[in-house]
């Protein structure tokens, strides 16, 4: 097995995988794919009472989504109980194990030598010496006939014939256990890399408080695939003191424990934000538009309840990409476009420092200039309402604020000449009609 990579992704299904999980799933990829090695998948379930229903499809959901795919399983560990056994025996036979009683009946221990130490070499952290005396005996084997994460974990690591052990630095005080008992069936280990732990902005442990964790939530909250991927590349590997932007390509090419640090990583929303943005500015507006549709498909905007039309959205986007931090930031901008049927309050039409009657005039005149208009182009928009701003004597914000509310409803909107090209001169025109009949229902004494 020497030189060939083997890689696992070795997930317990005990809830959603997070942001943590995740990372060294993809850490575990990215070393196997720059390697041309073979990536596994295995579900850890051997903790029955922990064990919960639909998450190894959570856990599915989210490598696929981000396009982390595997060679091999997923192999569920609930459907080796014979394989386990079989070892724990072997141990038993050689006097490395034990039966013994527990409350709950009886169950298998593994013998821990009781003195010395035992040196292992991480390749992120370089030796690490373990103090024998220190650990106790543990269990192998419980009662209810499963092996624990232990016996499960070293036994499939070796018949499946893992190279690398990637995983979280929570699992460094198991690794003597494991070096024991590879020692213990006469088996050589693999090599074994702990990922440094991830950390909130304020340096404490990331949590909900921090904002989302589970990474589906990342989904629903309209980050892209690719964003996060190489935002959660760079949570403790980096390439540099400056490169930040990386396709998957290049960081298959690029990726190597080497440039792993021992630190702690520090997650940073705003840099997952401008990631994020960044990415989607970098999208055609057809592309845009159908990652738009696909995330609205699942999970519906409460701002746009028809099916938006394709070719429309294609033309809309432009105007507002510029602006979108995530994709969830689309849908309240641009409602106005896909129905008429958009709601205000008819003071909100009178801008600041304007009245009633100033407000009145402003969309008379409006509509009258707007209806002889033959080329309802933004160019043309732009510069007829700036002449007529000042033909009536108010400013160009103050007119362009009250036809903005009257035609998206909205007080912000993406540019509004361009907007107003999108809708066409009919629509433009009752919207103001609308505005005209909303004001004259305010009450005069207001
Ligand atoms: N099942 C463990 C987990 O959920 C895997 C630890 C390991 O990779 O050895 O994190």
């Amino acid at each position: 097995m020497a030189n060939i990579t083997r890689i696992r992704f070795a997930p317990s299904p005990t809830g959603e995988p997070h942001i943590g999980n995740i990372r060294t799933a993809l850490f575990a990829w990215l070393l196997t794919r720059h390697n041309n090695g073979k990536f596994i998948l295995r579900i850890e379930d051997t903790d029955q009472a922990r064990t919960v229903p639909g998450a190894v499809e959570k856990i599915i959901e989210s490598l696929k989504w981000l396009g982390i795919d595997w060679d091999e399983g997923p192999y569920h560990q609930s459907e080796r109980l014979e394989l386990y056994r079989s070892q724990v025996q072997l141990l038993i036979d050689k006097g490395a194990a034990y039966n013994f009683e527990d409350e709950r009946g009886a169950a298998v221990k593994f013998n821990m030598p009781k003195d010395g130490s035992i040196k292992v070499k991480d390749s992120i952290r370089g030796e690490v010496t373990f103090d024998n005396s220190l650990i106790d005996d543990f269990i192998i084997m419980k009662s209810d006939g499963f092996p624990t994460y232990h016996l499960a974990s070293v036994v499939d690591d070796h018949l499946m014939g893992i190279s690398q052990v990637i995983r979280a630095e929570e699992w460094l005080p198991s690794l003597p256990r494991h070096i024991c008992l590879y020692r213990a069936f006469d088996w050589e280990p693999p090599e074994f890399a702990h990922l440094p732990v991830i950390l909130a902005s304020d340096r404490s442990k990331l949590s909900k408080r921090h904002g989302a964790t589970a990474l589906l939530e990342y989904q629903e909250m309209g980050y892209l695939p690719h964003a996060l991927l190489n935002f959660l590349s760079l949570l403790g590997w980096s390439l540099d003191d400056k490169s930040e932007l990386f396709t998957v390509e290049d960081l298959v090419k690029l990726f190597t424990l080497e440039r792993v640090s021992k630190s702690a990583a520090i997650f940073n929303p705003d840099k997952l934000d401008w990631m994020n943005g960044h990415y989607i500015r970098q999208m055609r507006p057809a592309e845009l538009a159908d990652t738009l549709l696909d995330h609205w498909h699942k999970y519906p905007p409460p701002e746009i309840n028809v099916q938006p039309d394709r070719e429309l959205l294609i033309r809309i986007v432009p105007l507002v990409q510029e602006r979108l931090k995530t994709l969830s930031d689309a849908a309240p901008l641009i409602p106005f476009f896909f129905t008429t049927d958009f709601n205000y309050e008819a003071t909100e039409l009178v801008q600041k420092k304007m009245d009633m009657e100033q407000t009145r005039l402003i969309l008379n005149v409006s509509k009258n200039k707007l209806q002889n208009i033959d080329e309802f182009k933004s160019t043309e928009l732009d510069s007829v309402l700036r002449t007529l701003a000042e033909d009536i004597d108010v400013k160009i914000g103050q007119l362009l604020g009250t036809l903005r509310v009257a035609t998206s409803g909205l007080k912000v909107s993406p540019p509004i000449f361009e907007s107003m090209e999108i809708l066409g001169k009919d629509r433009i025109l009752s919207d103001i009609d609308r505005a005209i009949k909303k004001l004259d229902s305010i009450p005069k004494n207001i």
